[in-house]
């Protein structure tokens, strides 16, 4: 299972220009599951939106976020396991499947990924160790591990887990999964997330030898640390399924019992303000284009001046909207010293019209 070979023209891992397809519509979609979009985006962000959020709605929500992330994956995972539930385990073992779930996790930016213990009982791990270290985000990470253990029970016989980490230095923690007695629902079969997907005719210049635009390049995988790295900014990114997000915020909105769109909005426009240099907030309308398609948040077809010094944007094919207009709200106010609002919809087409416009004062 050699994947860590390197593109010898780019230098960009093989098995994510196999495994990820950037289109020409400003969207990445995953090569195995063709219905599955992806993002490759800061991965720093996702923590710091998480706890602005916390600010926001002023009341600890982590533990909601692992039980939503968890909820998410194990609806994910639940029907590929069904079939093939302990096949591949049983094929390949533990601590080998351990290694390359590891390495596929390197590949995608999530950290250093080590198994360190578990006991298993009726064929399969009823309690897992694991030290994760340079963890993409520790809250993602927890609830992918609760929903896997979770998704991982026999039909109809879905057992709680339940999960707890350790910090042991900085960057540097164990995360142990519990699989408890209790019965947990089966979850219901629901059709995946799906996002609008039209066409596009944005050039992309790509890698003669893999096909990966050669933006991505840029970018730099250290496959020992399980990070990519922005070497332009020091920024951490990584690729992710927005579906398992989106779900995330639906599950956190029905706990919590708020709308949170623009709740989401206001967390990102905060976190951008930590985040972005002003020099990349005056990017031009082609440069701010090619950052969102090379992230596959959608493609910018139109960013015209409007009144009193707005700005009027048409972004197709969205995804994880609240977070984009949030960056591009952030951005705006970065670029211009002034404070602003956002003014949003999803036309019927999918298409995401944005206008961002100054603050009287
Ligand atoms: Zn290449």
């Amino acid at each position: 299972m050699k994947i860590e070979k390197a593109c010898s023209n780019c230098g960009v891992p093989f098995w994510v220009a196999r495994t990820n397809v950037w289109r020409d519509n400003g969207t990445i979609y995953s090569r195995m599951l063709p219905q599955h979009r992806m993002v490759f985006m800061e991965s720093d962000n996702l923590d710091g939106l998480f706890s602005n959020l916390e600010i926001i709605v002023d009341r600890p929500i982590k533990d909601l976020i692992i039980e939503a992330k968890s909820k998410a994956t194990r609806e994910y995972l639940r029907p590929l396991l069904r079939r093939r539930r302990g096949r591949l385990v049983q094929l390949i073992g533990y601590r080998r499947m351990a290694r390359y779930v590891a390495s596929m996790a390197a590949l995608m930016g999530y950290g250093q990924i080590e198994l360190l213990d578990f006991s298993p009982k009726f064929g399969r791990a009823d309690r897992m160790t694991i030290r994760v270290r340079n963890i993409y985000s520790l809250l993602m990470f927890c609830g992918d591990i609760k929903g896997a253990a979770e998704a991982a029970g026999r039909p109809n016989s879905l057992r709680q887990a339940s999960v707890d980490y350790l910090i042991e230095k900085a960057n540097q923690y164990q995360v142990t999964v519990f699989v408890s007695g209790k019965a947990v629902q089966e979850p219901e079969e629901r059709e995946p997330l799906t996002y609008v997907n039209k066409p596009g005719d944005f050039q992309l210049e790509r890698c003669p030898q893999c096909g990966t635009p050669t933006e991505v390049a840029n970018y730099r995988w250290d496959l020992a640390l399980g990070t990519i790295n922005d070497p332009r900014t020091g920024r951490r990114m990584a690729i992710f399924g927005p579906a398992t997000i989106d779900r995330t915020f639906e599950e956190l909105e029905k706990q919590l019992g708020i709308e949170l769109d623009d709740v989401i909005v206001e967390a990102q426009r905060r976190y951008i303000h930590t985040a972005l240099t002003e020099e990349e907030s005056r990017l031009d309308k082609e440069s701010i284009r090619l950052q969102l398609a090379v992230r596959g948040l959608g493609n910018l077809t139109e960013m015209e001046p409007g009144e009193k010094g707005s700005i009027n944007l048409r972004i197709e094919n969205p995804c994880l909207a609240p977070i984009l207009i949030g960056l591009m709200l952030g951005g705006y106010e970065i670029a211009t010293h002034r404070r602003a609002r956002a003014f949003w919809k999803i036309e019927e087409d999918g298409d995401l019209r944005l206008t961002i416009e100054p603050q009287e004062n």
